[in-house]
Parts: structure tokens; C-alpha cells; sequence
């Protein structure tokens, strides 16, 4: 792989992920980007940024180590430019703040309490603060900031109407395609699918957009098949570790009231149902050994799933704000093998259209990282050739949709 960050925008958005960035007093951020939204997503607390025309990044500028960056980002002549000491590295574009933060809903809700664009895509959270937050004493996974946030940016309660208008609204204004419920851990009786299906079923009929569900896995399987009939595109699963003991350790209501067999299977059970390339496993690098991570990358892979990947961030005022972030070089045959599991197994990465996350680093990103990209070339040939032919059917059946 190519080492200069200079040449390797994957590489650039992995070392910022990981080492952070300072801001030069030239930068006027108040002005040029999105207001920095701590909302649910867990690790989320930083820049939403372009580095290229479709690499999109969430850049840590708030936590203690982005302090101690060797990375700036300056403003010169009205262009945003990342150096890295005195080394000038990339331009980045700021992403402004969406419009439709500023609407309201007909309810008379902000829609920025309501849904989060997160990269090209928006982030709905339905339902009410996760359950290990709740509990006494808290059961939080450490390295989690969601408790921290409702009520002060986000709406604890959503009603189906306020979500459908702003899934249009963000549509109408970024020309969304992909829009992503997800819930955090509830009391073990209740249903994390039977909260969702309203929200989903109306999104779906009223935009025909691509939904991707993200919940702890439900205690009745079948309820996956229904969410597949509704048309749900993508389920992801947030298993975090795959070390039994560092699971233990990070994420005690996880492994309380969940444990880590009851996510494998349901994985393994909604790959087969959904399909290859439909199902990720999520777990976060840096907080386990690489070989743990990429045995949970192997395992994923095994039964046909993709593994979505985030790289630890020590976020302010979490249990885990003073733990370092994770080495660069440890990270880096990680997602290396997060892409090349999908060659070699022809799972599908990175088909759906305009589908860019600035909080991971992608599956189909893990190609900045192969050694020799020509041994692939005919995988990575076919994983385009079926983007291109899935965005084309995606835009003709939302035309015919429309009318
Ligand atoms: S399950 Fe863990 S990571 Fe997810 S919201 Fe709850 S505490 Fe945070």
C-alpha cells in the first residue's frame, strides 16, 4: 500500500481517526461546517469533512489526544487545508450545516433533534435512551457517550410523522438514499423490532429510500423475516468485542443481559435470511487486539457478513476519555482484512448507492490498505461493476415510485 497519507486518502482518514487534528486560528468553524452533533452515535464527537469526493471522515478536534496532533487544519485564501507539522497534506471540505437542521416539523420539532446526517446518509434514534444507562448501578459500554446527550441535542421520544418529514426534507436537500434506525438496549421483554416497524414501514412507503435496522439482537428470530418483507436493505449487529474477557469488561450490560453467543447467531441467522453483503458485524478496533479484531473480521466473513469497523475514540466524558487511542500501524492490517475477506468470499461491499459514513471506515475502504491491489483486481472489478448496476435499478425504481 501507498504510505504517504499525501497519496493515500484512506490512510489520511485512518491517521485522523487516530491521532486526531488541531484547528489553526485562521479557521472560522463557526461558520463553514456543521455544528458539532453529539447525538447517538456512540463514538461520534468530531469534524463531518470530505477528503475527497466520496471519502467522508468525522475528525476528532475536541478529545485531549486531537490536542496533541501533529495534524492542523489551516484556512488559507477561503480553502481548508490539512498539514500535517509543516507539511502540507490535503485540502478537506467542511461539510455545512444541513438546512433542514433548522426546520421544524409540523409537530413543531427542530429536525436537528430529530434525525443526524451522519457521511451521506441520515441516523434516525426513535426510541427512548438505551437501557444500560438506565440502570442502577449503569451498565453503559465505557467507551459509549449516548447517555450523555439526550434531552440536551436530541429528542427522547419521536413520533412517526416528525421522522418521515425529515427523512423527505434531507432527501429533498442532500439527496439522500439511505436512511438508518437504530435503538439502543431495552428492558429484555421488550421488542427492539416491534418499536421500529412503524417508523419503518412508513419511511419506506412514503420514500421508498434504503433502510438499514441496528438493534440488539431481538430474542425472536422470526421477526427478521418480517422486517425482510417490509424491505429492509441492511441489519447491523454492534457486538463491539470479540475477546470474551475485554467484551466483558467494556460492555457489562452487553454481556449481562445480552452476551456475545446471542449476537453471533442472529448474525449468522440473518446473513442466510438477508443474503451475502446485507448483515454487518460491528466492532470497535483498538479497544482488543488486532488479531481479536480480525478473527471477528474472519468469523464475520465466514458466514457472509461484512464487518464494519470503528476505530476507538477516548470521547470527552466518557468512562474511557483518558484511554489513548489506538496506534495507526496496529490498525492497519485490520482494515486490510476487513476488504480482503470480502474478495475472497464474494461477499458484496460497498454496492448501494451513495451510501459514504464518515464515522467508520468502510468495508469497501479497506482497499486503501491491500498490499498488492492488482492480485484482487478482478474482485474489486465485479464488487463495481454490481454498484453500478444497483444504483441504476435504485434510481429507476424510485422514479418509477415517483412517478
Ligand atoms: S448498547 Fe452500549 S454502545 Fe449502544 S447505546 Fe447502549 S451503552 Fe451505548
Amino acid at each position: 500500500m501507498e504510505r504517504d497519507v499525501r497519496k493515500n486518502p484512506g490512510l489520511l482518514k485512518l491517521e485522523l481517526y487516530c491521532l486526531g487534528m488541531r484547528i489553526d486560528e485562521s479557521c472560522n468553524l463557526d461558520d463553514d461546517a456543521s455544528p458539532i452533533l453529539r447525538t447517538r452515535g456512540g463514538l461520534g464527537s468530531g469534524l463531518e469533512a470530505m477528503l475527497t469526493d466520496d471519502l467522508y471522515t468525522n475528525i476528532p478536534i475536541m478529545e485531549n489526544f486531537a490536542k496533541k496532533s501533529p495534524y492542523i487544519l489551516k484556512k488559507e485564501d477561503g480553502v481548508y487545508l490539512i498539514y500535517k507539522e509543516n507539511l502540507k497534506v490535503a485540502p478537506l471540505k467542511l461539510l455545512p450545516e444541513p438546512k433542514f437542521y433548522d426546520q421544524r416539523t409540523s409537530s413543531g420539532k427542530l429536525m436537528s433533534r430529530i434525525g443526524v446526517m451522519q457521511g451521506t446518509y441520515i441516523g434516525i434514534y426513535p426510541t427512548k435512551v438505551c437501557g444500560f444507562w438506565e440502570m442502577e448501578p449503569k451498565k453503559n459500554c465505557r467507551f459509549c457517550s449516548v447517555g450523555l446527550n439526550i434531552g440536551a441535542q436530541e429528542e427522547e421520544e419521536k413520533g412517526v410523522s416528525d421522522v418521515v418529514e425529515v427523512v423527505k426534507a434531507a432527501r429533498k436537500e442532500l439527496n439522500i438514499t439511505f436512511v438508518h434506525f437504530n435503538t439502543g438496549y431495552y428492558h429484555p421483554d421488550e421488542n427492539y423490532l416491534d418499536v421500529l416497524l412503524p417508523y419503518i414501514k412508513a419511511v419506506k412507503k412514503e420514500t421508498g429510500l434504503l433502510i438499514g435496522v441496528q438493534t440488539p439482537p431481538d430474542k425472536e428470530m422470526q421477526k427478521y423475516d418480517m422486517l425482510k418483507k417490509l424491505g429492509v436493505n441492511h441489519v447491523s449487529f454492534c457486538i463491539e468485542l470479540y475477546d470474551p474477557e475485554r467484551f466483558a469488561e467494556v460492555c457489562p450490560g452487553k454481556k449481562e443481559h445480552i452476551n456475545q453467543e446471542r449476537y453471533l447467531d442472529t448474525i449468522a441467522y440473518c446473513s442466510e435470511l438477508f443474503g451475502k453483503g446485507r448483515v454487518a458485524g460491528e466492532i470497535i478496533a483498538g479497544l482488543e487486539s488486532p488479531e481479536a479484531s480480525i478473527t471477528a473480521i474472519e468469523h464475520f466473513a465466514s458466514v457472509g457478513a461484512v464487518s464494519t469497523v470503528c476505530v476507538f475514540r477516548p470521547t470527552i466524558g466518557t468512562d474511557m476519555e483518558d484511554y489513548p487511542p489506538p496506534k495507526v500501524e496496529d490498525m492497519i492490517p485490520v482494515f486490510r482484512r476487513m476488504y480482503e475477506v470480502c474478495l475472497e468470499n464474494g461477499i458484496p461491499a460497498g454496492v448501494a448507492p451513495n451510501v459514504k459514513v464518515s464515522l467508520v471506515l468502510l468495508p469497501d475502504e479497506g482497499i486503501y490498505f491491500l498490499d498488492d491491489p492488482q492480485k484482487h483486481r478482478l474482485g474489486i472489478f465485479k464488487m463495481k461493476m454490481l454498484h453500478h448496476l444497483f444504483s441504476a435499478y435504485f434510481k429507476t425504481r424510485l422514479a418509477f415510485k415517483h412517478g
